[in-house]
């Protein structure tokens, strides 16, 4: 039986970025050696590092003045390393709190300086994205969640700020166009929308750094992995690497604007059966439905659970809503193709017939 990856991250990748990956840690790029074996001084891993960075500044359109970095310790990570390298001594920081994630940051960024919540949708279980509030200007800078993972909302328009954005894009990165000159730093873990876990993708104005009045330990500060190309120490090879296969098979697709109309494509077939089908209801704000992780409940438990083994046997993986929500999420990340989500709704189908 075919699986199909409805999971939400740990998530599915190209079959073809695995598989070049397979040959890589057999004999990469014909060294006769492992890429997880060879020196990451080689001439070899060292020319793919400047592809990787390459490549992403194509599909991101990343002009010179912003730097691409790989770092450890996941998203989560960034949650502290960003006010500790952003947010000056006695400084504020504005947070829009959408999610689970948006809050683990607000909580992190106390550690280093004020936080300003602009605002929130915790008062409806960050079922919408909050719209008509103000940032501050005198803030550091404001930080969003464009794509929140656990409750399936997106952000569809970025906001115009009077300082600048960082956003944690951990699970919609290189699904869309973004205009990178509107933020000052964006990040992803990568083991969502990019690539395995272990590697975390920080793109970073760089003349933004240094301005904090803090003494930064040398692996925490940002500057050290821009100095040294994110290679100041080992980088996690194999991460980074699989990423890179899966940022190729994406060019492949016609970059992040070709992956954006199937990624819309893919939502609104998933989304227009919720809506149709008797008995299942979609959890969010229609206008801030996101386009990677669609959430919805089954309008009654006796169908909730029989649903939940249904389309399990059917092939259906990953499908169980996050906790906190509960019911049902199908994540449709780029490597997921639109026949997964067309099987998705005929199992749906199938099983309001035997209602
Ligand atoms: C998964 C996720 C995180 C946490 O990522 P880790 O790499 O596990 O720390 C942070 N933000 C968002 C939006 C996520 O989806």
């Amino acid at each position: 039986m075919t699986v199909h990856n409805f999971s939400a991250g740990p998530s599915i990748l190209p079959k073809e970025a695995i598989e070049e990956s397979i040959e890589g840690l057999r004999n990469f790029k014909n060294t006769g050696l492992s890429v997880v074996e060879i020196s990451h001084r080689s001439p070899q891993w060292e020319e793919t590092m400047v592809e990787m960075e390459n490549l992403i500044c194509e599909l991101y359109g990343v002009p010179s003045d912003y730097a691409v970095i790989f770092l450890g310790g996941g998203a989560s990570m960034q949650f502290t390393q960003i006010p500790q390298n952003l947010l000056p001594e006695g400084g504020m920081a504005a947070y829009l709190k959408t999610g689970t994630w948006a809050s683990n940051a607000t909580k992190e960024a106390k550690f280093w300086g004020k936080v300003h919540v602009v605002a929130s949708s915790e008062d409806k279980n960050f079922n919408y994205i909050p719209k008509g509030y103000e940032i501050p200007s005198d803030a550091a800078y404001f930080h969003i969640t464009t794509n929140n993972t656990i409750f399936g909302t997106e952000m569809h328009h970025i906001p115009d700020s009077p300082v600048p954005i960082i956003a944690d894009m951990s699970s919609d990165v290189f699904s869309r166009p973004i205009d990178i000159q509107k933020y000052g730093l964006i990040y992803a873990g990568a083991q969502k929308n990019m690539g395995p876990a272990g590697v975390t993708l920080l793109i970073i104005k760089k003349d933004w750094l240094g301005k904090t009045g803090r003494n930064i330990p040398t692996m925490l500060d940002y500057r050290t992995h821009i100095d040294k190309e994110s290679m100041y120490n080992t980088p996690p090879v194999f991460p980074i690497y699989l990423s890179y296969l899966t940022l190729k098979w994406l060019n492949k697709q016609g970059g992040v604007s070709g992956i954006q109309k199937l990624n819309q494509q893919k939502a609104a077939l998933l989304y227009n059966e919720i809506d149709r089908n008797p008995l299942f209801a979609g959890t969010t704000a229609v206008e801030d439905r996101s386009l990677m992780n669609v959430t919805f409940i089954a309008n009654n438990k006796e169908a909730e659970d029989r649903f939940d083994k249904f389309s399990e046997e059917r092939g259906c993986n990953g499908l169980k809503g996050h906790r906190s929500v509960g019911g049902f999420r199908a994540s449709l990340y780029n490597a997921l193709p639109l026949s997964s989500v067309e099987y998705l709704v005929s199992v749906m189908q199938e099983f309001e017939k035997t209602f």
